[in-house]
């Protein structure tokens, strides 16, 4: 779709995501329908509604392909998430219905602008080997636990089998246990997890907390640094905001 003169890459505040201070939708929208889908939300809210006319079907957004080569990170750089991209956080970049030549233009333009780390986090892993990802890509799938993504361990080899600089897994919202060999089998070299914002109707909700305490002891099991958001525990009380190795972190020019 062209015409329209919505920014689809925008910066984010630390509460919301985090891990990345920008966002970038080349892609919105989403056919997998996890109940709890926040970007849904938003994009069908009556205050957001008017940039979305496709609502939350994949639409790909051609006068956003550019908007990476024409921005830099701000001078004034307070963390590592400064220089992070979160691709398509209103959608999945590799959801049904986005076509492999659209996610190939996407990785053209990422490979471009080496200025930024672009992070890729989708539902669908399956998809990630079929393209050659720039070295300023990092890549990653969501983990819940429950049946919004069932087959962890298919889904955790999936992403193994890509050569990206980072594989990193999103267990957001974290509803139940997660096989521990799933950090092996994806090659994991970060974590994320997090409860739930209100969206859908559900309430907003802490990560489990058995399923939280065994995943953080699996990845003490294997020094892997982990970034905990916003409702991973009760009160929000102190969270563990690690990042991968400081080389792989700044590998940028
Ligand atoms: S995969 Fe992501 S964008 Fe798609 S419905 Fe689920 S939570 Fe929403």
């Amino acid at each position: 779709m062209s015409g329209t003169r919505t920014p689809r890459f925008s910066e984010t505040s630390d509460v919301k995501i985090g891990w990345a201070r920008f966002t970038w939708n080349p892609v919105t929208g989403c056919r997998a329908g996890c109940p709890w889908c926040y970007a849904r939300d938003l994009a069908n809210s009556p205050r957001l509604r008017p940039y979305y006319p496709t609502g939350f079907e994949p639409t790909l957004w051609e006068d956003a392909l550019p908007s990476p080569l024409r921005r830099r990170p701000p001078r004034t750089q307070k963390g590592p998430g400064d220089r992070a991209v979160f691709v398509s956080s209103m959608g999945d970049l590799l959801g049904v219905g986005v076509p492999d030549e659209w996610v190939s233009r996407v990785l053209d333009v990422m490979g471009a602008a080496t200025w930024w780390r672009f992070l890729v986090l989708t539902k669908q892993p399956h998809r990630l080997a079929s393209f050659s990802w720039p070295w300023n890509v990092w890549l990653g799938t969501s983990l819940t636990g429950d049946a919004a993504t069932p087959d962890p361990r298919g889904r955790a080899q999936a992403l193994g089998s890509t050569d990206a600089t980072v594989r990193f897994v999103s267990f957001e919202p974290l509803q139940a246990p997660i096989p521990e060999d799933v950090l092996d089998l994806g090659r994991i070299g970060w974590v994320i997890v997090g409860g739930r914002s209100a969206a859908g109707g559900y309430p907003a909700a802490t990560a489990n907390p058995e399923a939280l305490d065994a995943l953080l002891d699996g990845c003490d099991r294997r020094g892997l640094p982990v970034f905990e958001k916003q409702h991973a525990r009760p009160g929000d009380a102190p969270r563990r905001r690690e990042w991968p190795e400081p080389e792989l972190v700044g590998v940028l020019v």
